[in-house]
């Protein structure tokens, strides 16, 4: 740990847009503080892959469905384990690691979807408040500050640019070998963001006291030192 807690299990959320980096700043800080990180997006991808593959009906954007998700929800078990080899949190699905292959398009086309129903909301929101009870941890994801954590010592919300947020998605995934355009990214993240923000379950809001942090002219160091600086403003971690 480089910084000095002053705060025994601090709980720090940072919600916001698809693809604004919240991933990324999450991990450095968690690092940073010697805490745990868990990406609470990758639950809710980790149940849209389950979904998929097992052929699982859900709503389409948008629609209701009164249809019982409980003994299906039954059968799903999600869980972080740390790598051995790069020392990172990764999702395993039913004790088989899905990290890489929840990323993939199909998933990210249909997660804003299975992630609107509210008894998958449920379950999950339930499971990251357990997770609290093992110490601090940085949480990303769209309700963290407001639903999950509302009690957080700090809250983030991450903002970028629609277009800075696409190129850089899209980019990324370039590099991961995965065959996308830049017109299909576009697409996913502006169809998210709405479903995401008008879902009627825990949608993606900022919560009142969460700090803003828009990054589409920041670069990652800048990012990181801004949340630090928001840690020692509020006594999360040792001045100066
Ligand atoms: O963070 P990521 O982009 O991987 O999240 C994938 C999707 O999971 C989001 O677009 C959203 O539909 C859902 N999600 C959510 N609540 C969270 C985290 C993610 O509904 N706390």
């Amino acid at each position: 740990m480089n910084e000095d807690m002053a705060l025994d299990n601090p709980v720090i959320a940072i919600d916001g847009f698809s693809s604004c980096g919240k991933s990324t700043v999450a991990k450095a800080l968690a690092h940073k503080l010697g805490i745990r990180y868990i990406d609470s997006g990758a639950m809710y991808r980790a149940v849209t892959y389950y979904f998929l593959n097992n052929k699982i009906a859900f709503p389409a954007a948008g629609k209701h469905s009164d249809f019982n998700y409980e003994p299906i929800l039954d059968k799903i078990h999600i869980s972080f384990k740390i790598s051995s080899e790069n020392g990172l949190s990764e999702i395993y699905l039913n004790n088989v690691y899905v990290e890489k292959a929840i990323r993939s398009m199909e998933v990210s086309e249909n997660v804003s979807h299975v992630s609107a129903i509210k008894q998958v909301r449920r379950r999950m929101v339930d499971l990251q408040k357990q997770m609290k009870q093992d110490g601090g941890l940085v949480m990303d994801g769209r309700d963290i500050g407001t639903t999950v954590f509302p009690e957080a010592e700090l809250k983030i919300f991450m903002t970028a640019d629609p277009e800075v947020r696409a190129l850089r998605r899209f980019r990324e995934l370039q590099s991961a070998g995965v065959e996308v355009t830049l017109e299909e990214v576009r697409n996913n993240i502006n169809s998210r963001d709405y479903e995401d923000t008008h879902r009627e379950e825990s949608p993606l809001r900022k919560a009142d006291d969460a700090i803003e942090l828009d990054n589409t002219q920041l670069n990652f160091e800048e990012q990181v030192a801004f949340v630090i600086a928001c840690l020692r403003k509020l006594s999360i971690v040792d001045k100066p």
